[in-house]
This record gives structure tokens, C-alpha cells and sequence, in this order.
């Protein structure tokens, strides 16, 4: 398998730290509103690559955090009158619903910074301790100056840097690229530590968590590409400085969904939340999962529609050959391989082994599809239509693509061959009746 690593900025051998495992980390959301489609993709992307290791026979350990301490939040909490608890738990339930409606799995790891405040106040202390970063009137910034290759992630150079970071004037600071740890704060919720009362910095609270679920450099570090710079960049900072490697072996980004001319963002009027999507979940991620995961995709509601009809293809197709194999009780026999399936299968495989390739994986779940309609329409055996069955169930659990389909029960299978009966017997009537009931199951 190869990924491409944004570290190195090549496309590299993935080889995992620990031989069969894969530990891997993504930036989760700052819990104060909705999320959109843009936030929806590494949601989706990530889940894909989760999937698709399992499906290898890796073993995942999938990490991604709450950030449920921010500015933003406290703002919102003022705001509304509420706390900052009831804003964020609010927002976190609305997250895993999101997440649960894209098809993507919640069971994962969800550190939240709160739950880690005793950690993450502990690595600052390190970090103060061994000279990487300083107090300054109950703040505490990482000292740059100390990391010998600051900017490699995001392939910036420390003197470009420093033209833009002079423009934010704070005399506190050593150097204007050093960044916060620490933040006095006297609004909104604050917690004790040993500079004061205040609030931990995004960026050390990440690296933090990350080293205490973890405990060592993981394998891969995903997130939305707007989170290289920054917050990745300084994540590697801390890490290089106090573990002496970059956090993560491999560094993967995806790129923005752009509405328009403008990429999706929180602040911006022009915003569709996933909450309030109205199209079949399936048809949306084959949407997400169309283009490659580092390519931007410009969304339109006709380019997803596209996708949506794509789903209703591939479900008549599937549903088709299940009612068939299922009618003859062939739903658990032997498959038996046709050489086109596994050619298309190998098309999967090689797209996936290639930086997760899904928009050329999709390819060949179309290509599936159009085969397996030959297969039907040739009236080939029953074992050789279950074999491409159970290629579209490996396809669809990979795009996290989800059907409800399930085995008749006798009674149903009973009024499906009474249907077919009255239609032999050119009994219109009941030939209507046993359809209607069919139809109201979805069953045809
Ligand atoms: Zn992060």
C-alpha cells in the first residue's frame, strides 16, 4: 500500500510502526455548532481508510478528539446564557449524529480536552521545564527558535514566516512565530494550572492527548488541509522537541469542499449542514469519496444528485440478484469466482492500495455493476451471481456504503411465489393484491 505523506511530500510504502496494526489520529471538531459538508469530508475519508485497513486485516486504533475548550465556545456560552458544558455536550451529540447519518462509524476513541486538562497541563509543564517554552505573565509560548526544521509540513520558510507573523504584535513573545500553550484567560471557563488561570492552546492539545492514548509516534496523522498551518506544523514542533520524531510517520490531508468560489467555512453565510441534508446518505459519500481525497471538490447539488442516482443503480442491481438467490435459498452456498469479477476486484484493490484511490475505486464498483447486470440478464448459476454478491458486500463495506437488505421470511417468500403464481395463471386480482403487499415491504 502507498500513501501519499504530506510530511515528506511523497507518495511512500505504508509500513506500520508495529506489523499488523495501525494506530492513527484525526483532528476532530471544535464543538459549537453544526458541522457542514466540507467538515463531513475527512469524516468520511478517514472512516474509508479505517475500512479499508480493517479489510486488510489490520488492527485500527482510531483516535479523533473533541476540542470542547475554545474562544468560540465560551463566546457562544455568553451568548446564549448557557454554559460551556451544556454548549459543547449539545454539539458532540450533534457531531456523532452527523457522523452516524454520512454511514460513518462512532466507535472510536473521542478524547475530550476537558477529561485531559491534568495532561495536557502536565506535557506544558515538560516542555517549560526543559526550556522549549516559557511564561511570560501566566502564558506560556513554545519556543520556536529550538526546532530546527519548523515549517517542513507545510513547506514554509521560517523568514516568509516572520512577514506574516509581525503583523500580530505581542510584545510578550520572544519570537512572533512562537505560539500559545497557555492562555491567561478572565472570560468564560477557566482552569488551574501552575502559570495561573486559563485555558490550554489548540495546538498543544492535540500533541498532548495523542501522547497520552497513544503513549509513541503514531502511524498516521489525518485532518482537513487548512489544519496544516498551524496547528499540524506546531503539533510536530512539541513532538520533535520532546520525543525527537515528527508525531506521526505518515501525515495525510484532504482537501476543501468550495460552494461557489468560497471554501466552506463555519464564519461564511453560504454553508450547508450535513443535519440538513435531504439525500440518501450512500449517494452522498459516493459524492465525497468521487473525487480524490486530496483534490478539492466544488459542490453543486446536480454533481451530488448524480451520485445519488448512481446509489439507486447499484441497489437495484444488488437487491436484485439478493431476491433471486435468496427465493432459490442460495444466499449461503459456495460462490463460485467468474475471471470478470475478479479482474474488478483487483481494479479495487489496486486503487485502494494507491494513496486510497476511491474515486478509482468507485470505477470499479460501476463496472461491478454493469457486470452483474450481464450476469443477470445471461441467466448464469445462482453461485456464480453470489459471488458477485459478495463482491459488492466487500465494496460497500470499504465506501462505507449501507443496505438493509435481509432474507425474506417464510411468509414473504410465500406471498412472492403466490404473486408469481397469479401472474402464471393470468389471475389479474390477486396478482395485484400479492404485489401491492410486496411493494409495501420493498421487497420488489
Ligand atoms: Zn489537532
Amino acid at each position: 500500500m502507498k500513501i501519499f505523506n504530506s510530511y515528506t511530500n511523497k507518495l511512500e510504502e505504508f509500513v506500520p510502526i508495529h506489523k499488523g496494526n495501525v494506530n492513527m489520529y484525526v483532528c476532530g471538531p471544535t464543538v459549537y455548532n453544526y458541522i457542514h459538508i466540507g467538515n463531513a469530508r475527512p469524516v468520511i475519508f478517514f472512516d474509508t481508510v479505517r475500512n479499508y485497513f480493517e479489510f486488510r486485516n489490520y488492527k485500527v486504533k482510531f483516535v479523533s478528539n473533541f476540542t470542547d475548550v475554545d474562544d468560540k465556545i465560551i463566546a457562544k456560552a455568553i451568548e446564549l446564557k448557557q454554559t460551556e458544558k451544556e454548549i459543547t455536550d449539545k454539539f458532540i451529540s450533534a457531531f456523532l449524529s452527523d457522523v452516524e447519518k454520512v454511514n460513518s462509524s462512532t466507535d472510536y476513541i473521542k478524547p475530550r480536552v476537558t477529561d485531559y486538562m491534568d495532561h495536557i497541563i502536565e506535557y506544558i509543564e515538560i516542555l517549560v521545564d526543559k526550556g522549549f517554552a516559557y511564561v511570560v505573565d501566566g502564558d506560556v509560548y513554545f519556543r520556536v527558535a529550538n526546532v530546527k526544521d519548523y515549517g517542513i509540513l507545510s513547506n514554509r520558510k521560517i523568514d516568509d514566516l516572520l512577514v506574516g507573523a509581525r503583523i500580530e504584535i505581542n510584545i510578550k513573545k520572544e519570537n512572533p512565530l512562537d505560539f500559545t500553550l497557555w492562555k491567561k484567560t478572565d472570560l468564560g471557563i477557566q482552569f488551574d494550572s501552575p502559570f495561573g488561570k486559563g485555558r490550554p492552546g489548540w495546538h498543544t492539545e492535540c500533541v498532548a492527548m495523542i501522547d497520552d492514548v497513544f503513549g509513541e509516534q503514531i502511524d498516521i496523522h489525518g485532518g482537513g488541509s487548512g489544519l496544516m498551518f498551524p496547528h499540524h506544523e506546531n503539533e510536530i514542533a512539541q513532538s520533535k522537541v520532546l520525543n525527537n520524531h515528527s508525531l506521526a510517520k505518515y501525515w495525510m490531508h484532504n482537501g476543501f469542499i468550495n460552494i461557489g468560489e468560497s471554501k466552506m467555512s463555519k464564519s461564511e453565510g453560504e454553508v450547508v449542514f450535513v443535519k440538513d441534508l435531504d439525500v440518501n446518505p450512500n449517494g452522498f459519500r459516493l459524492y465525497t469519496l468521487s473525487t480524490h481525497y486530496r483534490s478539492p471538490i466544488n459542490y453543486t447539488d446536480e454533481a451530488l444528485d448524480v451520485y445519488v442516482k448512481e446509489w439507486e443503480k447499484i441497489l437495484r442491481t444488488y437487491s436484485a440478484i439478493f431476491l433471486k438467490l435468496d427465493l432459490n435459498d442460495k444466499l449461503y452456498a459456495n460462490a463460485k469466482i467468474e475471471p470478470d469479477l475478479l479482474v474488478i476486484f483487483k481494479e479495487f484493490l489496486t486503487a485502494m492500495d494507491n494513496d486510497f484511490n476511491t474515486a478509482n475505486a468507485i470505477t470499479a464498483l460501476q463496472n461491478l455493476n454493469k457486470k452483474a447486470n450481464q450476469l443477470l440478464r445471461s441467466k448464469v448459476e445462482d453461485e456464480v451471481l453470489l459471488s458477485a454478491l459478495k463482491l459488492f458486500d466487500d465494496f460497500f463495506i470499504v465506501l462505507g456504503l449501507k443496505t438493509d437488505k435481509k432474507p425474506l421470511s417464510m411468509e414473504d417468500k410465500e406471498t412472492y411465489n403466490l404473486w408469481n403464481k397469479a401472474r402464471a395463471d393470468k389471475d389479474f386480482d390477486s396478482a395485484d393484491k400479492y404485489r401491492l403487499l410486496l411493494q409495501e415491504k420493498g421487497i420488489i
